[in-house]
């Protein structure tokens, strides 16, 4: 058979299902907030890179600009002393105009200084070794180029170059012009940038050369970073990408933006650490994770106690239930007891008196005829006297049903231990004829059953009937005087010979 889940389970289940809910819901919403998080941060740094790689091209954009008008003018004029001088003082203003120049130089085509935009000239000083020189002196190309880091012999500071060829008039080497940019004119900016403690920024040479980096350290400029994740990632993705790596420097893990310059061969990257990004998150998540933990401790709770409650009320119920059958049983066997024969099985007399009283009143609102016959067992103690008493109650008990079978045709119908052997049915709307007939199939039913009695002539038991019936009249209490005819009767019949039925309309026959 198919159970339907008790109440306490379903609410159980309920409550389950809501608290489920209602995580699953926050986890979702803060798992978004997190991706949100990320993509903010994301567009941040791209910003960021964007705007470093475009004050970086500006910077050297400008130096370069210088550097095509000295070159044109070098090739131009050639460099005999009055240009020299001349030459000398257009250098120093250039440079004065601009903050993050150092200086511009000239050398000719062994690498000795020609001009110079400081207002002493740097005697017996040669700059043929330096790695710009070198490169101009071995590559024909005419752009400019982007040397490596370089401490300046007569400052000290760190310099990043920036150098064109200067050639003859048929096209052979003659010499360089070099713009030198302070490099803390980047590690300044980088510094004003808002990248959070732990985030980083960084101008790489696309030779895989650093040039300078936040936070800086001595040893960044010039460093290599071929082998490094972030020069891996900006070859392997190109000009403009973006990924999350942890640092070879640091260790943080960070997310990464990229960015080539427009017009040189550098490129600068921009990068927020992974944990400050998320640490507004984490924060704002335990907070409304808290509440919602919070809340469905509660809803747990109330459901807990919600189902325990239920369970208790259940419990009590079927204990109820339990306890109303069991008294409803004991009832029942309690009426069964005070109304009925305990040996026979019939009505006792006291359901005899009472449905007696009833129908006599029934008779009487109806005008109806109620018959009565009385019955009593012949020389019954003799019966006892030879077969004993437990043999007797047998008898007894035969006759019982004997006289139940015949005496239940219709439902008014009630048969009665009246007392010791004596029995009694009482019949509602029955005529004393047909009482009589029932009386009198009684008997011959009883005599039928052939039950031995060695005290008697016939050598059975048999019984003895007297019928009487009344229309009862109203308001009188005739019932006891229904008894006394039949029992009348009865007597008549007794002292008739016994072994048969008399009525008060039909006397014994003699
Ligand atoms: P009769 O009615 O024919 O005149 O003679 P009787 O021997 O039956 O006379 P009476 O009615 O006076 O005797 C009734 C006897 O029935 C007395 C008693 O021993 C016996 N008796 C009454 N109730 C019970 C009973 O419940 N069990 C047994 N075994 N005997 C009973
Ligand atoms: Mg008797
Ligand atoms: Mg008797």
């Amino acid at each position: 058979m198919l159970h339907r889940p008790s109440i306490a389970f379903r609410t159980t289940a309920f409550v389950v299902v809501v608290c489920a809910i209602l995580l699953a819901i926050d986890g979702w919403n803060s798992w978004q907030s997190r991706s949100d998080h990320l993509e903010q941060m994301g567009v941040a740094t791209s910003n960021l890179a964007r705007a470093m790689a475009q004050q970086a091209d500006d910077a050297i954009k400008k130096a370069d600009t210088v550097l095509v008008g000295m070159v044109e003018r070098v090739e131009h004029d050639g460099t005999d002393q009055a240009d020299v001088a001349r030459l000398r003082k257009v250098l120093a203003t250039r440079v004065a105009e601009l903050p993050q120049f150092d200086g511009l130089h000239i050398y000719d085509k062994d690498g000795n200084w020609v001009a110079n935009s400081r207002p002493t000239q740097p005697e017996n000083l040669n700059n043929a070794s330096r790695e710009y020189f070198v490169f101009h002196r071995t590559h024909e190309e005419r752009g400019p180029h982007i040397g490596l880091p370089v401490k300046s012999r007569t400052t000290g500071r760190l310099l990043l170059p920036i150098s064109r060829r200067i050639n003859h008039a048929d096209g052979s080497f003659a010499g360089v012009a070099l713009a030198t940019i302070h490099l803390d004119f980047f590690s300044r900016f980088y510094e004003s940038l808002d990248i959070g403690k732990a985030g980083a920024v960084a101008l790489v040479h696309e030779n895989g050369t650093m040039m300078t980096r936040r936070p800086y350290s001595d040893d960044a400029p010039g460093r290599n970073m071929l082998g490094t994740e972030l020069f891996r990632t900006y070859a392997a993705q190109g000009p403009v990408g973006m990924a999350y790596f942890k640092s070879a420097v640091d260790g943080v893990t960070r997310l990464n933006s990229f960015q080539r310059l427009d017009n040189y061969p550098l490129f600068v990257a921009a990068a927020l650490s992974k944990d400050e990004i998320l640490a507004n998150w984490w924060r704002e998540t335990l907070w409304h994770s808290g509440g919602v933990a919070m809340l469905t401790l509660i809803i747990g709770f109330i459901g807990w106690r919600l189902v325990r409650q239920l369970q208790l009320q259940t419990r009590t119920e079927a204990e109820l239930r339990q306890a109303r059958d069991a008294l409803e049983t004991l009832n029942k066997t309690l009426n069964t007891l005070a109304m009925e024969d305990g040996l026979t099985g019939l009505a006792n007399r006291r359901q005899f008196d009472m449905m007696l009283d009833n129908e006599f009143s029934r008779a009487a609102r109806t005008a109806s005829t109620l018959a009565l016959i009385m019955m009593d067992v012949d020389c019954f103690k003799q019966y006892n006297d030879i077969y004993g008493h437990a043999a007797g109650d047998e008898c007894l008990q035969t006759i019982g049903r004997t006289i139940a079978n015949l005496a239940s045709q219709r439902p008014g119908d009630l048969a009665a231990r009246y007392g010791g052997e004596e029995m009694a049915v009482l019949l509602p709307n029955t005529d004393v004829k047909g009482a009589v007939v029932l009386a009198e199939r009684i008997r011959s039913a009883v005599r039928d059953l052939k039950i031995e009695h060695s005290g008697v002539a016939d050598g059975f038991v048999t019984l003895s009937a007297g019928v009487d019936a009344l229309i009862p009249a109203t308001g009188k209490a005739q019932s006891k005087e229904l008894i006394r005819a039949a029992d009348k009767a009865l007597y008549a019949a007794k002292a008739g010979g016994r072994n048969r039925v008399c009525s008060t309309a039909q006397p014994a026959p003699a």
